[in-house]
């Protein structure tokens, strides 16, 4: 049903989709000459060029209003989900495209150009949605994911709280069984979409001994957003990305159906994480397209301004800061391509997520402030784009695991490959 929409909102774009299926297509393409090829398929060429006239289209001219309101960007999300530009990875079986990870990263970085705080939006449907495609059961799909597809819903991960956030064992929320229920008491905290969302990913401790391991202590559930007991909190007031919808929530004797429980019983910590192997290429996808923006903002702007005769493009020092931009923002698409490829043919890509985690979110922040340099007193005025470009990016150094913690992730895997 997606597809249809994507090959409709495709032709009336006047971008000719080929094929019925992503899998389908992609597997007609011939194989590369040398077996390597950086060439995309010629869907995958359509994606991005679908979500590439929309971001400028529909998100660049609406994109300061929003951020300057914080209200919620419903409606170009709305449009966003008519054209199939949302929750792309849903399998056909429910109703959806069954993209890979590689063709939404495409069109996660078009979305991120046009604005990042309607990007995160968007995305933290995928955040939210991963723990179910990776550990949902027949039935959980069919109901959760199902109805994502009928109607522009959201949803949202739930797992940080106000004392614990890299440290994710540190987690204080409880589940505790009565029956055939768990009753939750806690608190979550930067819940995106904790406002919006029609259901939640809770990870929560079921078993209350210290000395449980993380890999045992700790369950995940599918929580519907309107069960008794669940208390949003406010929107909070964030540096950047400021229509994305952030909360504290507060659960308090909410009972959960044994159903909900993804997997089994203890099994919460290992799906939470793993979702990260799947969600991490897109968040530095985003990052990308948010650098790829500042870049092409900096450039048009050397181009036209002029100092002692000529314009800036033509001092040394500023084209080689552009010429630094660029290739910073090269070398962040392959690493977030290089990721989504790895994990797309079955392996593990916990290495390359965070690799591209931390190079994207990182180079994003300096390509941010270096376009805001060539914009000079204008790129520190909200008239001009590119200070909201350097608010934005910050997030991208704090959110789905900071800088440090890719770091960690990348020093263990590294080590762990020349260890004994
Ligand atoms: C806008 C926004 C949206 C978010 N959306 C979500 C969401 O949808 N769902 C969700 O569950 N969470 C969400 N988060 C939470 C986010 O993932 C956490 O904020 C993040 O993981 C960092 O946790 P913390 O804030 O507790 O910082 P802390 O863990 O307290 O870290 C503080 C500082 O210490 C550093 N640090 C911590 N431990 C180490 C270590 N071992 N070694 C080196 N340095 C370390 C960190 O890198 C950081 O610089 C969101 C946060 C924000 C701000």
């Amino acid at each position: 049903m997606l597809m249809n929409k994507l090959i409709r909102a495709s032709l009336r774009c006047g971008v000719r989709l080929q094929g019925t299926s992503a899998a389908a297509a992609n597997a007609t393409d011939p194989a590369p000459a040398g077996g390597f090829s950086f060439e995309l398929s010629e869907q995958q060429k359509e994606f991005q060029l679908l979500a590439r006239k929309f971001a400028r289209e529909e998100i660049v001219p609406v994109a300061a209003g929003y951020d300057k309101t914080g209200e919620y960007p419903f409606p170009v999300i709305k449009k966003a989900w008519e054209l199939g530009l949302v929750n792309g990875h849903i399998g056909e079986e429910y109703g959806g495209m069954g993209l890979s990870i590689f063709d939404t990263c495409l069109i996660t970085e078009e979305l991120a150009f046009g604005c990042t705080g309607i990007q995160t939006a968007i995305e933290a449907n995928s955040l939210g949605q991963m723990p179910v495609i990776i550990a949902g059961t027949e039935a959980q799909k069919k109901k959760y994911l199902g109805r994502m597809v009928e109607e522009p819903l959201m949803c949202a991960y739930c797992v940080t709280e106000p004392g614990a956030g890299s440290d994710v064992a540190g987690l204080k929320t409880k589940a505790v069984k009565m029956g055939d229920e768990y009753v939750v008491n806690g608190q979550k905290m930067w819940i995106t979409n904790g406002g919006k969302a029609n259901w939640y990913f809770l990870l929560a401790r079921t078993n209350l001994d210290p000395k449980c391991s993380a890999g045992k202590a700790f369950t995940g559930f599918i929580v519907d957003a309107d069960t008794p007991g669940i208390q949003v909190g406010r929107k909070e007031m964030n540096m950047g990305q400021r229509c994305s919808d952030t909360r504290g929530i507060v659960f308090e004797d909410v009972r959960i159906p044994k159903e909900n429980v993804l997997l089994a019983e203890g099994a919460g910590f290992k799906i939470a994480m793993g979702a990260f192997d799947k969600t991490r290429p897109p968040v530095a996808a985003g990052a990308t397209g948010l650098a790829q923006r500042a870049l092409e903002e900096a450039t048009y702007y050397a181009l036209e301004r002029k100092t002692f005769g000529k314009v800036i493009a033509e001092h040394q020092a500023v084209s080689f800061l552009l010429a630094e931009m660029a290739m910073k923002v090269e070398l962040a698409r392959m690493a977030y391509q290089r990721s989504a490829w790895e994990v797309d043919q079955g392996r593990r890509n916990t290495y390359y997520a965070s690799i591209a985690k931390a190079f994207a979110g990182d180079i994003a922040n300096q390509v941010a402030s270096d376009a805001v340099q060539v914009f000079g007193g204008n790129g520190f005025n909200s008239d001009y784009p590119v200070e909201k470009l350097m608010r934005d990016a910050k997030i991208y150094q704090i959110y789905e695991g900071t800088a440090q913690i890719q770091r960690l992730i990348v020093a263990r895997e590294h080590l762990g490959r020349y260890k004994k």
